[in-house]
């Protein structure tokens, strides 16, 4: 503030409502504060020439030359004021010195210095606007981009809406398929259980008829050959031809009828299942086949073979059946055969390998069906290998061949290991 002290002692800024808003210059000390009104400023008996002035500065805009006296630190000074309008309020100057002219220069100054806080206020108010602008700008943006997230939001709810009445519908096939699987399954158990008591009442009655026929082609047998060995000599050629014949039909239909007595005995008959050793089996199965062996002059050999948990009676069985076949489907030098064992899980894999003629693959499925066989010129009543594969089965395991023509064969089979039945009990 740059008042010359001989010129101005009071410059106060007030509000429209006349309050003092600034004081500018004070050389002599009034009792102002800021907010108390312009008339506050001079003692109370020129408090109506103030009400006046002030009046008169809003009528006109200006007013200059009032006397007036102020309440100074001091005493009661007398003070000439002169006043001006700015816009938002009133610029008025106070002096004790007369000349008018210095009044009016210093009044000049004040609204100068008042024009540059208006500009400076509305320089603010042009930043003011502009951030309001931009704050506005910046909210429209806002607002655009909570609409498109909101969009997007409504987009994804339809997505979810979809995928959820997609997956009710699946879950709904799902449980219909669940239901009518349910009932396949239920249809399937009362099947199977059917098969199973069907089953078994064949096998029984297999067991029955066979057991029942042995006797009379026994009988038959025997007596034919008594007629041959008696009578013999007073039949013809051709009688002699019939008789023959009839022996070897009964010698077969007893291989077959014995056949189908040891199928049926595999389930109806089993044995209990206890530990045994497969390299005593296959020795007690050299002995009782030594004769063929030696007349062969086949070679056996083994691996160490394992001790599996199993019905004694149908492992011997089960080997002599594979030792037998070996040795009757021998091809044209001797036969070799080597039973072998590796662990297949938790179970052991025995193998029989054989130098014989082998199986063309076509058969290696039906070979284990009841009467298949495949050459006929070879003795056999093709139940061997289908009491092979009951056995297995009623052992929980697995039978199967691998071989071609000319190649020899190797029969594979499954059996349970006992140490591992025993670590899965623990
Ligand atoms: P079969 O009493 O006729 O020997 P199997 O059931 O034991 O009846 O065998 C079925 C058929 O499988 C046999 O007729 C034979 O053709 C074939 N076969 C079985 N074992 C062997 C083998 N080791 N080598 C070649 N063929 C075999």
């Amino acid at each position: 503030m740059t008042f010359e002290r001989s010129t101005v002692d009071l410059a106060v800024v007030c509000d429209s409502e006349g309050a003092v808003a600034t004081i500018l210059y004070d050389s002599i000390g009034v009792t102002c504060q800021r907010g108390s009104s312009f008339q506050s400023l001079v003692d109370p008996a020129s408090q109506g020439r103030a009400s006046d002035f002030l009046a008169e500065l809003r009528v006109t805009g200006s007013v200059f030359d009032v006397e007036m006296n102020v309440v100074s630190r001091h005493l009661s000074e007398t003070l000439r004021f002169a006043g001006g309008f700015t816009g938002t309020g009133y610029c008025i100057v106070g002096t004790r010195a007369n000349p008018a002219l210095g009044l009016m220069d210093a009044l000049d100054e004040l609204m100068q210095i008042n024009s540059e806080q208006l500009n400076s206020i509305r320089s603010i108010l042009r930043q003011r606007e502009t951030i309001d602008r931009k704050a506005r700008v910046r909210a429209v943006q806002d607002f655009d981009e909570v609409k498109r997230l909101n969009n997007e939001l409504v987009l994804a709810q339809r997505e979810l809406a979809l995928q959820n009445a997609h997956l009710s519908t699946t879950l709904a096939e799902l449980e219909q398929a669940h239901a009518e699987a349910a009932t396949q399954r239920d249809r399937i158990e009362r099947a199977s259980s059917e098969i199973l008591r069907s089953n078994q009442e064949l096998q029984q009655f297999a067991y029955v008829a066979s057991h029942d026929l042995e006797a009379p082609l026994r009988n038959v047998q025997a007596f034919v050959e008594l007629l041959d060995s008696n009578y013999g000599q007073s039949l013809d050629d051709r009688a002699r031809r019939w008789m023959r014949h009839i022996v070897t039909g009964t010698k077969s239909m007893r291989a077959l009828v014995s056949g189908i007595l040891a199928y049926s005995r595999v389930e109806t008959r089993g044995g209990e299942f206890v530990a045994v050793d497969m390299n005593e089996v296959v020795e007690q199965s050299r002995s009782v086949l030594e004769a063929p062996l030696r007349t062969t002059s086949a070679i056996l050999t083994r691996d160490e073979l394992p001790t599996v948990r199993a019905d004694p009676i149908q492992m011997k069985q089960l080997v002599q059946n594979l030792l037998q076949n070996a040795l009757t489907y021998k091809g044209e030098s001797a036969p070799r055969i080597h039973f072998g064992a590796t662990r297949e899980g938790s179970a052991w894999k025995v193998s029989v390998r054989d130098n014989g003629i082998g199986i063309a693959p076509e058969h290696h499925e039906q070979i284990f069906s009841m009467l298949y066989r495949i050459h006929p010129k070879y003795p056999g009543s093709g139940l061997g290998l289908a009491i092979c594969r009951q056995i297995v089965n009623r052992h929980c395991g697995s039978i199967w061949v691998e071989s071609e023509p000319g190649e020899g064969s190797t029969f594979f089979f499954t059996l349970p290991d006992p140490a591992a039945s025993k670590t899965d009990a623990n």
